[in-house]
């Protein structure tokens, strides 16, 4: 039972820890805005009581004098705790967690400090202690603080006003009395703080709950993006990608006449490579072929997987001599390219048909597609590791 309990506040303290920085910048906010209410605030005290003090009854000039000095002091720390608090929120000033931390402990601090001298000076003239409630509440409200700050800062603000009271009010009883409210004040302040910084840890980590999932969701997000488009054993543009890119470049081509052209590669006697050596080493083959490719076209040229150990290439602004030229160095590459495997090295042919769109002829993806694939027919049934070569449009009828 005391260990769960011992675990549980080990928890606390650790999810206080992790939480430092950002209480410390939300204090820092909270602190420039507080500075500036509470410096206009005192103003307004100072100038009241000053005006008062014109012609009021001279038994009373002390008191009026120990006010504005109290509010007088109180403005000019809180002016200078306020800028302080602006410039070091500002994000390019990284300033130190410590200072941050110290700030606010300050403004706690001064803001008690204040509710117990006014209530201090006050007993000259009342036995009012309602100052104090004030200091001890907008300490709770204004500052986040930590339960072990809070119960140290509390404390030692009763002390100083049991204290206080002992030198201000001369009347015993009413002494007691402020005594007993002094206490009651610093409880409901302290209850007050310790619920409100629950509160907001409780905030501040469902945000980061969030934020979290929602990084997660993102990533997720892009990795279905890639799935959707790409071949997971190669890496390369799937079928589906690799259609949508090329109406793309056929509608561009449609509007900016340039050629364009369809590259067909299918490894030569594949099936014999899987029987032989085990689907693995076929596996192995295809990563090598999609790596040679990718490595060789340009960066405007796209490289898709059909399936199996067919690839299909779109080569833009790529006449025919062009086109011919890239297959002929790729399919030279990948025949002097061997594969390493055990027991020795495994050479590797392709056959490349190509399927070529010269500037301002209209053409389809099926047309080009289907004119890829004759080519590539015609470049198996040569006698494979060979390119050959349709242009669309001009030579379609003639072949078979
Ligand atoms: P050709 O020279 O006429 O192209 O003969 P081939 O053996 O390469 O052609 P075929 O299309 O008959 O064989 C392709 C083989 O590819 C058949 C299939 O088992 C195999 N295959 C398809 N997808 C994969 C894959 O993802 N991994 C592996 N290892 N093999 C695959
Ligand atoms: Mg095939
Ligand atoms: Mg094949």
């Amino acid at each position: 039972m005391s260990r769960t309990w011992l675990q549980q506040l080990q928890h606390s303290v650790a999810v206080n820890d992790a939480m430092e920085q950002p209480v410390a910048l939300e204090n820092l906010r909270r602190l420039y805005f507080a500075a500036a209410f509470a410096v206009v605030f005192d103003l307004i005290h100072i100038l009241v009581f000053w005006l008062n003090l014109q012609g009021s009854s001279p038994d009373h000039d002390g008191w009026r004098l120990d006010i504005i000095r109290i509010h007088a002091t109180v403005a000019l720390l809180f002016s200078a705790l306020g800028l302080l608090a602006w410039l070091a929120s500002r994000p390019q000033r990284n300033s130190p967690l410590w200072f941050m931390k110290l700030l606010s402990l300050l403004a706690s601090a001064i803001l008690l400090g204040f509710g117990i001298a006014i209530t201090g000076a006050d007993q000259q003239v009342t036995s009012s202690i309602t100052p104090f409630l004030m200091g001890a509440v907008g300490a709770a409200l204004i500052i986040l603080m930590r339960p072990r700050h809070a119960i140290t800062l509390y404390i030692l603000a009763l002390s100083i006003f049991e204290v206080t009271m002992m030198l201000t009010q001369a009347s015993p009883e009413l002494r007691l009395s402020n005594q007993m409210g002094g206490l009651t004040i610093c409880g409901i302040g302290l209850i007050l703080s310790l619920i409100l910084w629950h509160g907001h840890i409780r905030n501040l980590r469902q945000r980061q709950f969030l934020r979290q999932q929602r990084l997660e969701l993102e990533e997720k997000n892009r990795q279905l993006e890639y799935l959707a488009g790409h071949d997971p054993l190669t890496g390369l543009f799937n079928r589906r990608q690799f259609d949508q890119l090329v109406s793309m470049e056929l509608a561009r081509v449609s509007r900016q006449p340039a050629p364009v052209s369809l590259l067909m590669v299918d490894l030569d006697h594949f099936k014999f490579i899987n029987d032989r050596y085990g689907h693995p080493l076929g596996d192995e083959v295809i990563r090598h072929t999609a790596q040679l490719l990718r490595n060789y076209t340009r960066s405007g040229d796209s490289v898709a997987r059909l399936g199996g150990e067919e690839f299909l290439l779109l080569l833009p602004d790529t006449g025919q001599a062009q086109a011919r030229s890239i297959a002929e160095k790729v399919r030279k590459l990948l025949e002097e390219t061997a594969l390493p495997m055990k027991g020795g090295l495994l050479y590797l042919t392709a056959s490349f048909g190509i399927a070529c769109l010269e500037a301002g002829v209209p053409g389809t993806y099926e047309g080009l597609y289907a004119a890829a694939d004759k080519a590539l027919y015609r470049a198996k049934a040569s006698g494979r590791n060979r390119v050959e070569l349709i242009e669309v449009g001009a030579q379609m009828g003639t072949f078979d």
